[in-house]
């Protein structure tokens, strides 16, 4: 049970898997007025940067859960290095029906709605670690415009246009699911740019240093692919964003 090498090899070196970069992702901290000591659940943490940094900066404490041992090893070390480890807790697994033994302040999961088998799934899920008038986070796509073409949604690596809502379609979803929007960061295009690009680098990189892996022609096609699609369509096309969610 773990991410495939490729995704490894690309998003290795991200501290954050999602494009809201770090300023964007400490602006959301500042703007939900977190207090020390609460406890935070983070469902596919990623390299664990959405709690270590709020950790350090707003006395957070909690757990991330991550099916990738290469994010999860990051996560850990970089608690370390923030000097949070003591408050930060990563563990390996599968997050798909994780449910916190205590009801915690703020459930979150951001960029991995696949684990409740969509976005309503996923809140239906993180309710059930969220304490009574806790928070919930939210990472998740929409179309920030209209995709004219079947090209533009296979771009953006969206299964059909109807796969996602419209901003206001999504803030109306979570509406109809009984919450209130309370908070939000969006990506845009230069924060995309901060998620997509590094893993060009990333790539050719590791090309350079692998010459005749057995994954060298598969990673010398994704790094084409993927720089095509991103500034092709994905930069202009695919909105994202971070939601915070108070149950009514
Ligand atoms: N929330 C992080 C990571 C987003 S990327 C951030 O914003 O930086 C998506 C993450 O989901 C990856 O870290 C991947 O390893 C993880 N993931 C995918 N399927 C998962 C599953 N079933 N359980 C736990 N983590 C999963």
């Amino acid at each position: 049970m773990d991410l495939p090498l490729s995704f490894v090899i690309a998003e290795g070196n991200d501290r954050i898997h999602n494009p809201v970069d770090s300023r964007k992702l400490a602006d959301l901290g500042e703007a939900l007025r977190l207090t020390p000591g609460s406890r935070l659940l983070d469902l596919a943490s990623g390299s664990g940067e959405m709690l270590c940094t709020w950790a350090r900066d707003f006395g957070l404490r909690g757990t991330g859960v991550d099916i990738s041992t290469a994010f999860t090893a990051s996560a850990k070390a970089r608690a370390a290095e923030l000097g949070v480890a003591d408050r930060c807790e990563f563990v390996h697994g599968d997050a798909a029906g994780y449910v916190a033994s205590e009801p915690v302040d703020i459930a979150a999961c951001i960029g991995a709605t696949w684990i409740g088998g969509g976005t309503a799934g996923t809140v239906a899920l993180l309710e059930q670690s969220l304490r009574p008038g806790g928070l919930m986070l939210i990472g998740e796509c929409y179309w920030r415009q209209d995709p004219p073409d079947e090209a533009t949604v296979k771009g953006c690596y969206i299964e059909s246009r109807a796969s996602l809502f419209s901003l206001a379609g999504l803030i109306d979803h979570f509406d109809e699911l009984g919450y209130d929007v309370v908070e939000m960061v969006l990506a845009d295009p230069d924060s995309w740019d901060r998620y997509a690009a590094p893993h060009w680098l990333n790539i050719r990189t590791w090309l350079d240093e692998h010459p005749g892996h057995e994954l060298a022609d598969e990673m010398r096609h994704k790094l084409q692919v993927d720089r095509v699609n991103h500034v092709r369509y994905q930069r202009d096309y695919l909105g994202w964003g971070i939601f915070a969610l108070m149950k009514r």
